[in-house]
């Protein structure tokens, strides 16, 4: 591999190191020509393997694309969209399949998607999960609603805004 500062092609590795468990390895090289020394990571190639029966190496760029569609008109930035293609490959990594269903790739992504932005993520779902009536939409934002307040409290914004900041004094005698 080319030095990425200098361009040379020579460089030797002066330190290597397993990483996220045996799943990839990091080496620390330095150059021949400059001296400067860079780092390569080297993982396995992750593939989705396709409905056709066909497979295509894993893309965050393509999650991203799938998941930016649902995002529209939404808070979200590409920030968001990056870090979320990157929880999603971490998840399938995780898995140890060099092969991963495009069907597991769609629930990777719906998980942080949720945590990410709630319409965006019944766009997605709706889509991915082919949702066909009303019903199912209700179904999915009860749920939505049920882990967002597991307790059924509503969430006491009035009252933590108020200016009285009550101190609670506990003496001991
Ligand atoms: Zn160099």
């Amino acid at each position: 591999m080319r030095c990425p500062f200098c361009k040379a092609e020579d460089s030797r590795v002066v330190d290597s190191r397993v990483m996220d468990e045996g799943l990839a390895i990091r080496r620390r090289r330095e150059c021949a020509g400059c001296g400067r020394r860079f780092t390569t990571a080297e993982t396995s190639m992750l593939y989705v393997a396709k409905r056709s029966g066909t497979n295509e190496p894993f893309s965050r760029a393509k999650v991203v694309s799938g998941v930016r569609k649902a995002c529209q008109g939404r808070p979200v930035s590409d920030d968001d969209l990056a870090r979320l293609a990157q929880q999603v490959e971490d998840t399938l990594r995780a898995t140890g399949s060099a092969e991963i269903p495009a069907q597991e790739v769609g629930l990777a992504i719906l998980g942080p998607l949720r945590e990410l932005d709630e319409v965006a993520y019944l766009r997605f779902a709706s889509v991915y999960r082919s949702f066909d009536t009303l019903e199912d939409f209700e179904a999915e934002i009860a749920l939505l609603r049920a882990e967002r307040d597991p307790l059924g409290t509503e969430p006491d914004a009035l009252n933590s805004s108020s200016s009285s900041t009550s101190t609670t004094t506990t003496s001991h005698p």
